[in-house]
């Protein structure tokens, strides 16, 4: 996105870091993100946009896709892969190689539209990885939770008619991107929380709303859109959640998935930009989820 920029490359490094630091990283397996097909792209993205995206992608210097958008020559083979990593992740666990999956990867995607690019966002990675789940796996019922300051507008947009995709979402409200806060339906769950609200808040959101609406809709995968910007010590918001939050999340959702989704989880990394509580946050998301 530019120099000094939050969305920043060592946001991953972070992450990994802290994997290593923890002895996380050994026992987890690795894989490579493969680029995403343009078949998968055309599932949630119109392809006058996937078109558009492709050729705005310069060759040197950098093109300016909406007023928080940057795209220089290294931005589209990321994106590509961003959004290979899920379409990977939801093959690897629906095959049952593995129980869950972290895509480790950047831009983030939630903000994405069917045709719109905003917020660091190219591709909605999580959407794209939702549309393979119902289309080559052959499911009716996929749940997404987003736990990321932002309210998934991109997400939203996308599965807005599609009742086989429940989107249960947190987000600082009003707050960027100004959307979420009276657009909920049956299959979207929409938890407007006010600035300053913290740890109390969060959970009661999540077991008040989030938790009993999954429990009627019964996912048979569950994908999590994890930003971690919506911690104390990010600046980019002003709610406070804490590293304890981040694990408690995690094991009420893989409740969620014991119960009625053989164990399936896919979680993919959106924001969080304060860099050490990224790696901390992110570490004990990615611990609970492996079970170590
Ligand atoms: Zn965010």
């Amino acid at each position: 996105m530019g120099a000094d920029h939050p969305e920043c490359p060592a946001r991953i490094h972070a992450i990994e870091d802290q994997l290593i630091a923890s002895g996380l990283f050994g026992y987890l397996q690795h894989h490579e993100a493969p680029e995403v097909t343009r078949e998968q792209l055309l599932r949630v993205h119109d392809a006058d946009y996937v078109d558009a995206i492709k050729s705005a992608a310069p060759h040197q210097g950098s093109v300016e896709l909406d007023g928080d958008t940057t795209m220089n020559p290294f931005t589209y083979p990321a994106a590509l892969r961003a959004a290979g990593a899920v379409v990977m992740a939801v093959d690897l666990v629906m095959q049952g190689q593995v129980e869950n999956a972290f895509c480790n990867i950047r831009p983030p995607g939630h903000h994405a539209e069917k045709a719109q690019a905003m917020g660091f966002c190219i591709f909605n990675n999580v959407a794209i990885g939702v549309a393979h789940a119902l289309a080559a796996h052959g499911l009716s019922r996929v749940a997404i939770a987003d736990f990321d300051v932002h309210h998934g507008n991109g997400t939203e947009n996308i599965f807005r008619n599609d009742p086989r995709v429940m989107l249960c979402s947190t987000f600082q409200h009003p707050f960027y991107p100004y959307k979420g806060a009276d657009s909920g339906s049956e299959h979207i769950i929409n938890v407007p929380l006010a600035a300053g609200a913290g740890s109390m808040e969060f959970r009661e959101a999540v077991t008040n709303h989030w938790l009993p609406a999954l429990e009627k809709f019964k996912p048979e995968l569950l994908l999590i859109s994890a930003g971690f910007d919506a911690h104390w010590e990010d600046d980019m918001s002003m709610l406070r959640f804490t590293d304890a939050d981040y694990s408690w999340v995690t094991e009420q959702l893989k409740h969620v998935a014991e119960r009625h989704g053989h164990k399936r989880i896919v979680s993919t990394l959106e924001g969080g930009y304060e860099l050490h509580a990224l790696g901390r946050c992110a570490m004990a998301h990615i611990k609970v989820l492996s079970g170590l």
